[in-house]
């Protein structure tokens, strides 16, 4: 049988990596790694450097080609490239052409497509912390659309907005400029399926205009991450949405600020570990074909015993 161009046969190494700048602090290869020992898998996940374009321009190029001869199973792209790598493919998903960005890179007979698993991992992980079903009409608790604030309007903000809206809520989103908001706002205007979009400063005086209904906060900021723990994006001086959940995108603390300040108003909140595993784990399934455990990555990922 021939040898399909760039897709991994289980008698082979399988090598994987990540493109980024920077990329030593990633927990990726942890990941990865970790899942190969599942299967039983000799293989190998590297990171690679590369600076922001126009600089790294050569070093991506490289990365593409040997992706693309079979050298490489399947990339991961991290800051800066999520959006510029799309011009050095052949095809983008529909989910990554509608967040504007790509995280897997997946080859398919010599056909090197862009997806993007941060949407449907935030979806998966969003489930599975709060037992929620999303799947439409699927949970009973919410008679009309249910309604979720998003904090941030940046790169992980544009997969949580096209997640939800794809899952039926309605999103405000708060950014500190607007127009950052306005923009995500605008290139999913006709996304929804019924919810309804829109954009606010992520003030106290706005915030505190928020329905008191909102079924759910995300916080798409890097505030609260390490080092500097001791920031929430919410601020301090209005409360919280009563019938609100939690889901913080930082995972380091694993416990933020503004987790803290949910659960101390009795409210059920979570970080993003499970996300970034889950991510991972939907990228491993495009290059493998394997489901690795998401409770054994997690256990790995938490230093427990798997
Ligand atoms: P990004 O593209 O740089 O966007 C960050 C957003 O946060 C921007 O809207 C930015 O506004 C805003 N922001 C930054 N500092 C702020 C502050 N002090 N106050 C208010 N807003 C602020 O970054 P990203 O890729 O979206 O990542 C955001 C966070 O999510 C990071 O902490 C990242 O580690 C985390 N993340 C987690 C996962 C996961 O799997 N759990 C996946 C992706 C990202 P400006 O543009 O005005 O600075």
């Amino acid at each position: 049988m021939k040898r399909r161009e760039g897709v991994w046969e289980r008698s082979e190494r399988l090598r994987l990596g990540l493109i980024g700048w920077p990329v030593a602090h990633s927990h990726s290869p942890e990941i990865h790694l970790a899942a190969m020992r599942e299967f039983n898998i000799q293989g190998e996940y590297r990171l690679y450097p590369v600076p922001p374009l126009p600089e790294g321009e050569v070093a991506l190029d490289e990365l593409i080609s040997e992706i693309r001869q079979g050298g490489l199973h399947g990339l991961n792209v991290t800051i800066p490239h999520k959006q510029a790598v799309g011009s050095f493919l052949d095809e983008l998903s529909e989910v990554a052409r509608k967040i504007g960005a790509v995280n897997t890179i997946v080859s398919r007979q010599g056909t090197l497509i862009g997806d993007n698993t941060d949407a449907s991992g935030f979806l998966a992980d969003l489930q599975r912390v709060f037992s929620w079903d999303l799947t439409m009409g699927g949970d009973e608790k919410w008679e009309s659309n249910p309604h979720a604030l998003v904090l941030g309007a940046g790169g992980a903000a544009r997969a949580v907005v096209y997640a939800l809206l794809s899952s039926g809520w309605s999103v405000t989103v708060a950014a500190r400029r607007i127009e950052q908001a306005d923009f995500l706002i605008s290139s999913f205007g006709e996304q929804g399926d019924g919810g309804s979009l829109a954009a606010i400063n992520l003030t106290p005086s706005e915030l505190s205009n928020i329905n008191a209904e909102v079924a759910l906060i995300v916080n798409a900021t890097p505030v609260g991450m390490s080092p500097i723990r001791d920031r929430s994006p919410w601020p301090e001086e209005i409360p919280l949405p009563s019938s609100s959940a939690v889901y913080d995108l930082v995972y380091n603390p694993i416990e933020t600020r503004l987790m803290r300040a949910a659960r101390e108003a009795g409210l059920s909140a979570a970080n993003g570990l499970g996300m970034l595993v889950e991510q991972a784990a939907l990228a491993f399934e495009c290059w493998t074909g394997l489901a690795p455990s998401r409770d054994l990555l997690l256990r790995q990922m938490l230093g427990e015993e798997a």
